[in-house]
């Protein structure tokens, strides 16, 4: 019987399927990182999409229907308010801690998360561009003014007693299920300020991402080597853009994802691995290899 008692080495040896992604990053020192729901499943936020890219569930609000639908505003807070209790509880994930360490190690140029659970912040991670907003915070669309998502889930709660009781599985979004029920008595506070319509300050399907995120990855993108997407199917084209803009300018792309990606036929390296414990070995190789000063 082989010796088992010797633990892995934070190197990888050659068969390790992980080998490839190592040696990517060790050639590519100043990444260009996107992480997607597949970095916060780790956290007990559920992903959107199966291995496919295909949507487990009904497609998110989109943001036209949010604006001129009352009751579909009434039943998109209702399952956010029952759902908010997941997302408020979420701690960061073995993934959000790993990139810490990535970051420490100088090895990221810029982090770029399509996730809109705050996780990277709340993990330590100090430069992250929310490319799709926060569900923490709440803005108003008549006056732009901003609140802590928390002050108005007290608001929802007061309003709507009956509702406080349920409970249901969420989406990563914060959304909730609950499809059997009544939502029109549902009531739905407006801005404090200005009586205006609120909105989570996140942004929704149908509705852009704002130009200066944009532009802020791009200019990470011009001062790295490469780019390192991290559980995400890439589906949406506001974080795919990305790896177009990559490929166009001659930059090399890895991608670490459970399951089928927009990119797979373009990128340089894909890893069919789960994200969190893929990022663990990396940073522990990598922070194995620094050069001390
Ligand atoms: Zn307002």
């Amino acid at each position: 019987m082989p010796a088992t008692e010797n633990p892995h080495p934070p190197a990888a040896s050659p068969t390790d399927p992980l080998a490839p992604l190592l040696d990517f990053a060790t050639r590519h020192p100043r990444l260009l990182v996107l992480t997607g729901a597949g970095c916060s499943t780790g956290a007990g936020i559920p992903d959107y999409r199966d291995a496919d890219g295909a949507w487990k569930r009904d497609e998110p609000m989109r943001y036209q229907r949010f604006v001129a639908d009352p009751l579909a505003r009434k039943r998109y807070w209702a399952r956010s308010m029952v759902g908010w209790r997941t997302m408020a509880r979420a701690r960061p994930a073995p993934a959000h801690r790993a990139l810490v360490l990535l970051a420490a190690a100088g090895r990221v140029r810029l982090l770029v998360t399509q996730n809109v659970d705050g996780l990277h912040a709340a993990a330590g991670s100090g430069n992250v561009v929310d490319l799709h907003g926060r569900i923490d915070t709440v803005c108003c669309l008549g006056c732009a003014a901003r609140s802590p998502r928390a002050q108005l889930q007290e608001e929802l709660l007061r309003r709507n007693p009956r509702w406080a009781a349920l409970d249901a599985g969420s989406a990563p979004d914060g959304d909730a299920d609950l499809e059997s029920s009544d939502f029109a008595g549902f009531e739905v506070p407006a801005c404090a300020q200005c009586g205006g319509m609120l909105k989570p300050d996140v942004v929704f399907f149908g509705e852009n991402v704002p130009r200066e995120r944009v532009a802020a990855v791009r200019a990470a993108l011009v001062e790295s080597d490469a780019m390192l997407v991290l559980g995400s199917s890439l589906m949406v084209y506001s974080g795919y853009r990305f790896v177009e803009d990559a490929v166009a300018a001659g930059k090399p792309v890895a991608v670490v994802n459970r399951g089928r990606t927009r990119a797979d036929p373009v990128v340089a390296l894909k890893v069919d691995h789960e994200v969190g414990t893929a990022l663990e070995v990396l940073a522990a190789h990598l922070l194995a290899h620094v050069e001390p000063d």
